[in-house]
């Protein structure tokens, strides 16, 4: 038997704060106290937002903080065929479909919605609002597609319950095997207009082709297993553990932000913080 495989995976689009501190220890020391492997990965298919400088200071962050990963780092950026493939997959299901719709024409519908029915249009667990459109009904026009799973005939291919086995814990506490609930999130987007992959769709590839095996990561995650666990079934894919943790909140009570600059590793580091400091204020 092989240990487990861990992995980190944060955006290059701001610098790591205390709640990737949490996360990256947790992996790293859940690795490494199993005799398992410890990987990172960099998240940046979001090629408008990603920038060189912070990736090299998550590479300067997590050295400091003591942790140790594999080389070669996997870039997804690097890897877009790999998320092409999958959403070929899909394609061939019949089940992603074109969509030029605009955010003013989405935003647009749900307004004229919400007036129509006098209440507000469902959200998903992020509270953003659901897709308005139908596969068949979305406005058509010239611009550069992104893909939509369509939901319903999603859920109908796989035709049972889903669910995910959880260690840690969802924001009501959920854990054990927790029933996943895609359909909350609508049709959600599996690529962009600008790249072939979105956030979901590039995370359920990765994390089966470098064979993890317990996804450890922050609880604002959560309900997007929901869709992890969807995606995984249709396209084959295993289902690793997941682990949630509780999340560093500001003084409001808040979640930390990429662009807060008090609570960013960097920054704590420059003001003379140790290592140890950090454990403490994430409470390890
Ligand atoms: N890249 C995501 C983030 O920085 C994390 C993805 C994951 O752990 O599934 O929030």
């Amino acid at each position: 038997m092989t240990g487990p495989v861990l992995r980190f995976a944060p955006s290059p689009n701001g610098r790591l704060h205390l709640g990737h501190a949490l996360s990256a220890l947790l992996n790293f020391e859940m690795a490494r106290d199993a005799g398992g492997r410890f990987l990172l990965r960099i998240e940046d298919i979001d090629v408008g937002r990603a920038r060189p400088e912070f990736e090299q200071a998550i590479y300067e962050d997590l050295a400091w903080l003591g942790i140790a990963w594999e080389e070669p780092v996997r870039r997804q950026s690097e890897h877009f065929s790999d998320y092409e493939a999958a959403l070929k997959t899909l394609k061939a299901q019949g089940l992603v479909y074109r969509s030029v719709a605009t955010r003013k024409e989405i935003a647009d519908e749900i307004a004229s919605r919400e007036a129509k029915d006098g209440k507000p249009w469902p959200r998903d667990p992020d509270g953003a609002p659901l897709y308005p459109f139908e596969p068949g009904d979305a406005p058509a026009g010239d611009a550069p597609p992104a893909w939509r799973l369509d939901m319903r005939a999603a859920i109908d291919r796989i035709g049972q319950p889903l669910s995910w086995q959880e260690t840690g814990a969802g924001p009501d506490g959920e854990t054990g095997e927790v029933a996943a609930r895609p359909q909350a999130w609508g049709d959600v987007l599996v690529a962009r207009k600008e790249v072939p992959t979105s956030y979901h769709l590039s995370v359920v590839v990765d994390d089966a082709l470098e064979g993890v095996t317990h996804v450890v990561r922050g609880r604002d995650l959560f309900w997007s297993t929901s869709v992890h666990r969807l995606l995984q079934g249709l396209l084959g894919l295993p289902a690793p553990v997941y682990r949630h943790h509780r999340l560093i909140l500001d003084d409001d009570g808040r979640k930390l932000s990429k662009s807060r600059r008090d609570t960013s590793l960097s920054e704590l580091r420059a003001a003379g913080a140790t290592p140890a400091d950090i454990r403490r204020m994430v409470r390890l």
